[in-house]
C-alpha cells in the first residue's frame, strides 16, 4: 500500500525526520489558508498523486508550455493560481503512464532555498535479506537514470538485522553524500530516524528524493512509502492513510476476493491459477502474436464465487476481445473449476471467445462437463494449443 507525500511526511516528521511545514488542501480556498499557516514568503504548491516525477509531468488539459505538478508560489495568489490549475486536472508524468492521474488533493508547504539535492532510500534487500539504504549525491533526478548510466554514483549499505542501525551506518552514508562535519552529523541523524520509521511501519519502501541541504540544515523535501501489505493488520492507523481513487477500480475489486490482478495493454483476458503458470501462460500468448490483457491468478483453492468474479473483473475491461482458461487442477479438482467456469460465464453472459484448458485431477470429467453446458467453450489439450486457439478466434471474430 502507497500512501501520499503529505502522509508519509507527517509519519516521518513523528519519527525525528526533518520535514518543512505544509498542510494537505482538497479545494483552492483550503490551499490558500493553508499558504496563509506557513511563513512564506515561499510557498511550494504540490500536487498528490501516487506517482513520482510530478515536477517534470505535464496536465493534460493545460498546453504543453504549462508548469507541472510542483510550483514554486511567491505571493498567495500565485498559490491560488497553482491550485486553480492542479485540481480536477490529469497529470502525466513518467511514472503514471499515458492516462495520467487527477488530481484531487494538493500539499501546500514552505518554499525552503535548495543548496544540494541528495537522493536516500530504504528498502528490503532480498538478495541479503536486510533492510538496504541507498545513497547517492544524484538528488532530484529519476534514480533508474542514474543507475543505468552512472552506477558507481549509487551507494548501498545493508543493515544486519542482529545489531540494528549503528551509529557507523550513518557515518556511511554522510560519506557517500560527501558530507563532512555538522551536516554529516544530520545526515546520520536522518538514516536513523528513517531506519525506525522503516521498521516500526513494517514498511516495503521509503523514499526521499531530494534529501536537501536547504538553509544550512538537511531537510526531506520529497517522501515516498509504501508498506508491507501482509503486515497492515498490524497497523490499523496506517490502513485509514489509504487513498482508493488512486488505486485501479478493476485491482481494488480483485483485492476484495483476494485474486491477484495487475491490468495489462493487450487484448486476451487470462484466468491462470498460479503465478508461474500465469507468467508461462502471457508469454505463451505472446509467442502466438497477440498480447495479455492480465495477469490474473485465481490461486489454488479458487472457488466458484472467485471464478466468477475473475470473469466479471476480466470483462469489466473493454479492451479483453477473448478470454484464455489455464487451469491446473491439483488441490482443486477440475470437474469443480469447470462447473465454476460454466456458472460464471452463464452469470456474466460471456460475449468474447472463451477457450479453456484444464489438467489434472479429475480432468475427463471437467471436460465433459464443458463440453455438455450448451456454451461456445473452446476446449483445449495443452498450453500451446490453448494460445493457439484462443488468438486463432480473436482473429476470427476479428
Ligand atoms: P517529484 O519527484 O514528483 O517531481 P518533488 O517533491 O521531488 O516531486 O519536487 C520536484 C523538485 O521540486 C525537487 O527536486 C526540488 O528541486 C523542488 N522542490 C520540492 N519541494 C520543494 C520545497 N519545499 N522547496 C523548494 N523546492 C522544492
Ligand atoms: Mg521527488
Amino acid at each position: 500500500m502507497n500512501i501520499h507525500e503529505y502522509q508519509a511526511k507527517e509519519l516521518l516528521a513523528k519519527f525525528g525526520a526533518p520535514v518543512p511545514a505544509g498542510h494537505a488542501a482538497l479545494t483552492v480556498a483550503e490551499a490558500v489558508e493553508a499558504a496563509k499557516k506557513l511563513p512564506g514568503p515561499l510557498y511550494v504548491v504540490k500536487a498528490q498523486i501516487h506517482a513520482g516525477g510530478r515536477g517534470k509531468g505535464k496536465f493534460k488539459e493545460l498546453g504543453p508550455d504549462a508548469k507541472g505538478g510542483v510550483r514554486l508560489a511567491r505571493t498567495l495568489e500565485e498559490v491560488e493560481a497553482a491550485a486553480k490549475d492542479m485540481l480536477g486536472n490529469t497529470l502525466v508524468t513518467i511514472q503514471t503512464g499515458p492516462a495520467g492521474k487527477q488530481v484531487n488533493r494538493l500539499y501546500v508547504t514552505d518554499g525552503v532555498d535548495i543548496e544540494k539535492e541528495f537522493y536516500l532510500a530504504l528498502l528490503v534487500d532480498r538478495a541479503t535479506g536486510r533492510i538496504a539504504i541507498v545513497a547517492s549525491t544524484e538528488g532530484g533526478m529519476d534514480i533508474e537514470t542514474v543507475a543505468h548510466d552512472t552506477p558507481e554514483k549509487i551507494h548501498t549499505i545493508t543493515v544486519d538485522p542482529a545489531t540494528g542501525i549503528q551509529p557507523h551506518h550513518g557515518r556511511r552514508v554522510a560519506a557517500a553524500l560527501g558530507l563532512s562535519g555538522d551536516l554529516a552529523k544530520q545526515a546520520a541523524k536522518v538514516t536513523g530516524a528513517l531506519y525506525k520509521a522503516f521498521l516500526g511501519t513494517d514498511a516495503s519502501q521509503i523514499e526521499i528524493n531530494p534529501l536537501a541541504i536547504a538553509g544550512g540544515q538537511i531537510q526531506v523535501l520529497d517522501a515516498k512509502v509504501g508498506f508491507d501489505g501482509n503486515a497492515l493488520f498490524r497497523h490499523p492507523d496506517l490502513m485509514e492513510l489509504r487513498d482508493e481513487t488512486e488505486e485501479d477500480p478493476a485491482e481494488l475489486e480483485a483485492s476484495k476476493y483476494d485474486l491477484a490482478y495487475i491490468k495489462l495493454d493487450g487484448d486476451i483476458g487470462c484466468m491462470v491459477n498460479g503465478a508461474g503458470l500465469a507468467m508461462a501462460t502471457m508469454d505463451i500468448i505472446k509467442l502466438n502474436g497477440m498480447f495479455p490483457a492480465n495477469f490474473l491468478d485465481v490461486g489454488g483453492g479458487a472457488s466458484k464465487e472467485k471464478v466468477t468474479a475473475a470473469f466479471k473483473i476480466i470483462l469489466s475491461d473493454p479492451a479483453v476481445k477473448g478470454i484464455l482458461v489455464n487451469i491446473f487442477g491439483g488441490i482443486m479438482r477440475c470437474d469443480i473449476i469447470a462447473e465454476g467456469i460454466v456458472a460464471a460465464a452463464k452469470e456474466v453472459n460471456l460475449a468474447v471467445p472463451l477457450v479453456v484448458r484444464l489438467e489434472g485431477t479429475n480432468v475427463q470429467q471437467g471436460k465433459d462437463i464443458l463440453a455438455s453446458s450448451g456454451l461456445a467453450i473452446v476446449p483445449a489439450d495443452d498450453l500451446g494449443d490453448a494460445a493457439k486457439k484462443i488468438v486463432a478466434e480473436v482473429k476470427k471474430v476479428g
